[in-house]
C-alpha cells in the first residue's frame, strides 16, 4: 500500500523577495489541497522557527543559496551554510557535511529581455556528485524564458497560461538522464519558484502569479509506504527521505491533477511492489513495470537509459522488462482533439545487473 501526497517546492516569502507570510502561504496551499510545502528563501533560514503543520499542511524551511548563478535549494539544514558562485561542488559538499541535501535549481534558466533587463541565473558548471537532485521543471523560471515577445506574453498571461508551459526544458531532461546513466541516483523535482510579486500596472496593483495560482501548476507528489505522521518531526523526516530517495513524481496539475499516478516494478503476478520510484534492485527475469495514469486520456511512455522504449495510449501499462537499466515513466495528457502534452514525470526505478 502506498500513500501519495501532493506538495509544492521552492517558495519565497517576505523573508526574502516573496510577498506572502508563511501563515498566508500555508493557507493557500491548504486551499489547493496540498499536504506539504517547502519554503526556500534566498540565503536565509529565517523561516525555520515557523516550521510546523498549518491546517494539515506540513511547512518545511530550507534556503536557496547563491545570488548571481548556480542557485541551489539546500534542505534539512539547521544553520545556513555559504554558497559558492565559482565552485558549485564545494557548495554541494558543504551542504552535505552540514547534514543537509540539495537540488540544482533552474539549471538552464534563459530569462526574458522584458523582465529584469534579461537577467537569468543559470548553471555553467555542474557538480559531479553529492547532491540529491535536479529541478527539471520550474514554473516561474520557465515562464520567464518564454516571454520573448510582448504580444505573446500578454496573450499567455491573460488568456492561456497553460499554453506557455508546454514541457520541461529538454536540456534538463538530458542532464538528468546523463547523471542517472553515470550510476548516480538523482531525484528530479518540479517547482513553482513562487514569489507572488506585486507590481503596479497602470496604477492598478497586480500580483504576478499568486501563490494560490502557482499551487495548482507544477507540483511534486511524494510516495510513502506508510501514512504521513501527525507528529511534525516525523512527517518532516518522511518528506525529506522521500525526496532524497526519489520516491516522487512531478505533475503539471494545471492540465489535470496527478493524483492517482503510480509507477512500480513487480515480480510476476505479485501484488506487492518489488520497487517503487527511486528504488534500486537487482534485475531478474519476470520483472514487470507497471504505470497507472490518473485518467484514460493518457499517453504513457517508458524511457530506458534516456531512450524512449514504448508509448501506450490508455490509463495503465504493464511492461515486461528485458534487462537491467534506468527506467523512468512519463505521461502525456491528451485533451480531446488536441495534441498530447507533457504532464507527469516519474523518478526512475534502477534495475542493476
Ligand atoms: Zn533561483
Ligand atoms: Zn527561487
Amino acid at each position: 500500500m502506498l500513500f501519495t501526497y501532493a506538495g509544492n517546492i521552492h517558495i519565497h516569502t517576505l523573508h526574502s523577495d516573496g510577498s506572502g507570510t508563511i501563515t498566508g502561504i500555508a493557507a493557500d496551499a491548504a486551499a489547493a489541497g496540498l499536504r506539504y510545502i517547502i519554503i526556500t528563501d534566498h540565503e536565509t533560514l529565517a523561516g525555520l522557527p515557523e516550521e510546523g503543520f498549518y491546517r494539515g499542511v506540513a511547512v518545511l524551511v530550507g534556503a536557496e543559496l547563491n545570488k548571481e548563478s548556480h542557485h541551489y535549494l539546500a534542505l534539512g539544514l539547521k544553520e545556513l551554510v555559504p554558497g559558492s558562485e565559482t565552485d558549485p561542488q564545494q557548495m554541494v559538499d558543504r551542504v552535505r557535511r552540514a547534514g543537509g541535501f540539495g537540488f540544482i535549481a533552474h539549471p538552464f534558466e534563459k530569462g526574458s529581455p522584458y523582465i529584469d533587463g534579461g537577467k537569468a541565473y543559470p548553471w555553467t558548471r555542474f557538480p559531479e556528485s553529492g547532491f540529491a537532485g535536479l529541478e527539471i521543471w520550474n514554473y516561474s523560471s520557465f515562464w520567464r524564458g518564454r516571454a520573448t515577445s510582448i504580444p505573446r506574453t500578454l496573450y499567455w498571461f491573460f488568456f492561456n497560461r497553460k499554453a506557455a508551459v508546454d514541457r520541461p526544458p529538454p536540456e534538463g531532461l538530458v542532464l538528468w538522464d546523463r547523471y542517472t546513466g553515470s550510476g548516480l541516483r538523482v531525484t528530479a523535482i518540479g517547482s513553482s519558484d513562487a514569489h507572488a510579486a506585486r507590481v503596479g500596472l497602470a496604477c492598478i496593483p497586480v500580483e504576478i502569479f499568486p501563490y494560490r495560482f502557482l499551487f495548482r501548476t507544477i507540483n511534486t507528489y511524494l510516495c510513502f509506504r506508510e501514512a504521513m505522521s501527525s507528529n511534525f518531526a516525523e512527517a518532516k523526516s518522511q518528506i525529506y527521505s522521500a525526496l532524497r530517495g526519489g520516491h516522487c513524481f512531478i505533475s503539471f496539475d494545471q492540465l489535470h491533477p496527478g493524483e492517482g499516478f503510480s509507477f512500480s516494478a513487480f515480480r510476476g503476478g505479485s501484488a506487492a511492489a518489488a520497487a517503487i520510484m527511486g528504488e534500486e534492485i537487482g534485475w531478474q527475469e519476470g520483472l514487470n513495470l507497471k504505470v497507472r495514469a490518473p485518467t484514460g486520456r493518457s499517453e504513457i511512455r517508458i524511457i530506458k537509459n534516456g531512450t524512449l522504449l514504448c508509448r501506450h495510449h490508455g490509463p495503465e501499462l504493464i511492461y515486461p522488462v528485458e534487462g537491467p537499466g534506468v527506467y523512468r515513466a512519463e505521461v502525456y495528457y491528451r485533451p480531446l482533439w488536441r495534441k498530447a502534452r507533457p504532464w507527469i514525470y516519474a523518478n526512475p526505478i534502477y534495475l542493476r545487473s
